[in-house]
């Protein structure tokens, strides 16, 4: 299918190629029907491109003039033009965490046969979790918990200043706190999978791996293989927390991929790295009264306003954390086998030849995370990455270099590494390709994540807006019921004067987890009359 124009010099060059091999198309040229200027504009909301040629191939994107002509070059045009629908799956998305979640749901709920593949590999250390990626996992979701916990820890503390009279010896449990979290989590995982088979989506705990065009390898966990194929693929495969290569990092040390689970208390800790990961764990432990020890190579929160940083780790050392600065690890050694047993950490400066020696319990490496993207045939494909980061180099339409082939989540290169980002983009990836939707009150119902652990009610939070359709759907009306009402009012209050808009809403990247962020998630509308009750974060 070419959408074309007839004085176009860059349509004729495609109807020729197409022409020449031998092909039949579909041509519609926009300059010479009526509602042509309709038909580009929707072309350009659902490609992101705004001009002609846009050729479709088998209901494959593949772009404008130059890509076609690419796709032609690497042969991958004629593989397209061989194909016919007899497809297993539409859609195959490898990767299950917020990126492919999102997306698998969205294509799914726009008619599409969709599979998931997720599969996560144990680190080094043994430890693997269920469906829902990093956020759910090993990342936003526990921190925040275990953040949670520190800070209760402080408002007991502070609560004899209210009042609160109170003779038990006030200690902290880890097994407790990590088994509640461990709970929460495994609810959010069934939850997922619930979603998943609610909205007939195929969700499959196998590795994946590309084996030639539109056909992958799936491999579970007992090395049976199966193989399927699809029209397009996502790959939202995500990050996995990078080691020293020192001696004794993979045997002795953990990462964040371990800690929310680990089943005993770590003691005293060293934290390698000074970075969110780093900063944000050495937080929550000292939090919880442990020994924490910051090993910093060079400067806290890299890329982050320095002032900023310097405060945040000043307040930290007020508060018992301490640093390390310009030292790295070399070695490590075990001391003394146990839950947790005993590291001798060896370390030299980087600015000199001192070395230091430490002893401590549990050494946890955070020093960045590497694109899982190496072993999964993309070269077989031809899905280009950048060879030293192992990220995915993508267009404005989240498209690989094979165009049927897209990526979402941390693994885009030049993307950030956030959560709320992987789930708009998955999400408008899957409305760009299979159909676009118009947007009012906009309502939901929310759970805020520190009432999850303490069992209060679910379904009770609600948010809602009202916008005005006739002026680009400007917000005119903000409801929030839910803890710390006020204060996620009055930054709304201040972008509502501004000329808040529905459209800037969706824009917003949330911060995450917050209660604030479901306004910029919201998507149904009242007069819908859809379920807006929660099923999982
Ligand atoms: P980053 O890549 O952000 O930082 C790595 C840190 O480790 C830096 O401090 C770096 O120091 C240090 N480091 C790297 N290599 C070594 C080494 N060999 N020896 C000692 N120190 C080393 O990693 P993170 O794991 O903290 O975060 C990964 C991503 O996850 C980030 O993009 C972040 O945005 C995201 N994230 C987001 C969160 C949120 O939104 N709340 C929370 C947590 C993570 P140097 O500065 O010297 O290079």
């Amino acid at each position: 299918m070419i959408f074309s124009k007839s004085y176009c010099p860059h349509s004729t060059r495609v109807k020729e190629l197409f022409s020449s091999l031998g092909v039949e198309c579909n041509v519609l040229e926009l300059d010479q029907v009526d509602d042509g200027a309709k038909v580009q504009e929707v072309l350009s909301e659902i490609t992101n491109q705004k001009t002609v040629p846009n050729v479709f191939v088998n209901k494959v994107h593949v772009g404008g003039c130059d890509q076609t002509f690419q796709a032609y070059q690497s042969g991958l045009l004629q593989k397209l033009l061989q194909e016919d629908s007899a497809y297993d799956y539409d859609l195959i998305i490898v990767g299950g965490g917020s990126g492919g979640l999102s997306c698998a749901k969205e294509a799914a709920i726009l008619g599409k046969k969709v599979m998931v593949l997720d599969f996560v590999v144990p680190s080094p250390q043994g430890t693997s979790w269920g469906l829902g990626g990093t956020c759910v996992n090993v990342g936003c979701i526990p921190k925040k918990l275990m953040h949670q916990a520190a800070l209760l820890g402080q408002a007991l503390c502070d609560s004899r200043k209210f009042g609160w009279e109170y003779n038990q010896q006030v200690k902290h449990n880890w097994e407790t706190m990590t088994k509640a979290i461990q709970n929460h989590i495994s609810s959010l995982n069934w939850g997922y999978r619930l979603s998943l088979r609610e909205k007939a989506v195929a969700y499959v705990n196998s590795y994946g791996e590309f084996v030639e065009h539109h056909k992958i390898k799936v491999t579970n966990k007992k090395g049976q293989e199966t193989y399927y194929t699809a029209a397009q693929f996502v790959i939202a495969t995500g990050e996995r927390p990078r080691y020293l290569g020192i001696q004794g990092d993979k045997e002795y040390c953990i990462t964040s991929d371990d800690l929310f689970s680990l089943p005993y208390c770590p003691g005293k800790t060293l934290v390698v790295g000074a970075s969110y990961v780093a900063l944000e764990c050495a937080g929550f432990l000292a939090g919880i009264g442990l020994d924490v020890t910051v090993m910093v190579r060079s400067i806290l929160l890299r890329g982050f306003d320095q002032e900023m940083a310097e405060k945040v780790g000043s307040y930290m050392e007020q508060h018992g954390v301490k640093f390390l600065r310009k030292f790295i690890p070399v070695m490590i050694q075990q001391l003394e086998k146990g839950s947790p047993g005993k590291l001798k950490v060896l370390a030299k400066s980087t600015e000199g030849t001192e070395t230091i020696e430490g002893v401590y319990n549990t050494v946890l490496l955070a020093i960045g995370r590497d694109s899982c993207t190496r072993k999964m045939g993309l070269e077989k494909i031809g899905v280009k990455i950048n060879e030293k980061s192992g990220k995915i180099p993508v267009n404005d339409v989240e498209q690989t270099s094979v165009p049927y082939v897209f990526a979402v989540g941390d693994i885009s290169e030049g993307k950030p590494e956030l959560t709320p980002v992987a789930i708009q983009s998955g999400k408008l990836l899957a409305r760009r390709l299979f159909g676009a939707s118009l947007e009012k009150i906009y309502h939901t119902l929310f759970w805020p994540l520190e009432w999850t652990v303490a069992g209060r009610e679910n379904n009770t939070c609600y948010a809602k807006i009202i916008c005005n359709k006739l002026d680009h759907d400007r917000v005119i009306g903000f409801h929030i019921l839910g803890p710390n009402a006020g204060e996620v009012t009055q930054g709304f209050a201040a972008a509502m004067k501004c000329g808040l808009t529905k459209q800037l809403l969706d824009d917003t990247i949330g911060i995450h987890p917050t209660c604030g962020e479901v306004f910029t998630t919201l998507e149904i509308t009242k007069s819908s009359g859809l379920d807006i009750t929660q099923k999982g974060c």
